[in-house]
């Protein structure tokens, strides 16, 4: 493993941290055993950076029996525990000092090697942030040794970012980061915006969960004519690591194949190493891929539930496959994804409330997108289809 040194700290982070948001699962709950053998090999090849956060259903608890595995052993000191303050369930400082109680318990650990306030919207939610007391509460934690470094994730754009660096002294901060976001979210000029104020930057999304891994085959060919032997997953990550100032990039790693890829490509982790032919095939691949997306949702779910049934994250989805694969997979998709529920998940049950883009950190203009994926994968062929589903499995309500 490769490491790079905090430079707000001396210590040393692995260039690849584990993201814990999509664990293993079984039906409905996180698969507990698979999940426990991927963190032990992670941690046993050296990864020292575990990422989790309150909402991330689960993801605590699981991450906490093996922090638990961890404390028997003496190890616990082995790793970098990060979690996340979902600061907009909080009123005071009180209700921060709760969920932080509880966190530490699910984690089985008394102290947070790193803590976030998740999802820091902009100046104005860091000013409200203030008034609860929440700031001055996470400083109190930082002397009492309970919190270790104090950061923000962000999803908005290079403004906002650039504001929340500059309105406190944070130790870290975390950003979504890709060849495909490059201009997008803090982008490369936030990323070195961060790096120039000396804050160690934790990259997520490195693969737009998932996306960059299956890509379409037009890229696939290109990379494989051009990068023999790199997966698409070194791909990007050698894109982010070329960065100097990326400190970690955070992988969603649930199959031991996934994870045995990310940490062969984290033995070749250099800065300053890319050439400007090189450069230019990111440039290619990112052509083929915005060629082929409708709409730039990751499927991250934050903006659920609807309250009318909409699958927003399904749906655009499918929309995006019949781009990418074509007709037939995209709309046998869409078929699945809206009509077997009780309700209509479909972008036509849309009654345009807007709840759901004032959570999506993508900014995505959701009830746009719906309207346009209702005129594309709604027409003639899924209404026929729809009849037929409702005739052989009986019908649904709405
Ligand atoms: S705008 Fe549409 S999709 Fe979004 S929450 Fe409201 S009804 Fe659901
Ligand atoms: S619409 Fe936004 S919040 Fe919803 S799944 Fe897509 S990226 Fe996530």
């Amino acid at each position: 493993m490769k490491y790079r040194t905090n430079p707000r700290n001396n210590t040393q982070i692995s260039v690849l941290g584990f993201g814990c948001m999509r664990f293993p699962r079984t039906a409905f709950t996180i698969n507990q055993k698979k999940t426990e053998e991927l963190l032990t090999r992670a941690a046993e090849a050296g990864v020292n950076y575990f990422d989790t956060a309150y909402l991330y259903p689960g993801s605590e608890a699981a991450l906490g029996k093996f922090i638990a595995k961890l404390n028997a052993e003496g190890q616990r000191d082995k790793i970098y525990v990060a979690t996340k303050l979902p600061y907009r369930q909080c009123r005071s400082a009180e209700d921060a000092e709760k969920i932080f109680a509880e966190q530490k318990k699910l984690l089985c650990t008394d102290y947070i090697d790193y803590y976030l306030v998740h999802m820091l919207g902009d100046a104005a939610a860091f000013e409200k942030c203030r008034d609860m007391g929440i700031i001055r509460w996470l400083g109190e934690e930082k002397e009492r040794g309970e919190i270790r470094n104090i950061g923000f994730s962000y999803h908005g754009g290079t403004a906002g970012f650039k504001e929340l660096v500059d309105i406190y002294p944070w130790d870290f901060c975390q950003i979504q980061l890709n060849y495909m976001d490059d201009i997008s979210q803090a982008g490369v000029a936030g990323l070195k915006y961060a790096g120039d104020a000396g804050l160690p930057v934790i990259i997520m999304e490195p693969l737009r969960s998932g996306k960059l891994v299956n890509l379409p085959q037009e890229a696939q060919d290109l990379l494989t004519r051009e990068q023999p032997g790199y997966s698409p997953a070194e791909f990007s990550f050698r894109w982010l690591w070329n960065f100097p100032e990326v400190a970690c990039i955070l992988s969603g790693m649930n199959e031991a194949a996934q994870l045995e890829d990310n940490l062969n490509a984290a033995e070749h982790a250099k800065a300053g190493v890319l050439t400007e032919e090189s450069a230019s095939l990111y440039t290619s691949v990112k052509e083929i891929l915005n060629a082929k997306t409708a709409v730039p949702c990751t499927g991250c779910g934050y903006c659920m539930p609807c309250p009318h049934g909409v699958d927003i994250p399904s749906v655009f989805a499918a929309y995006n496959k019949r781009c990418s694969e074509g007709f037939v997979s995209g709309m046998a998709a869409y078929i699945t994804c809206t009509s077997l529920k009780e309700k209509s998940a479909a972008a036509s049950a849309c009654i345009k409330c807007g709840l759901c883009e004032k959570k999506c950190p993508q900014g995505i203009l959701i009830r746009d997108y719906l309207d346009e994926t209702k005129a594309v994968m709604e027409g003639l062929p899924y209404r026929l289809s729809l009849f037929i589903v409702k005739k052989f499995l009986g019908p649904r309500n709405g």
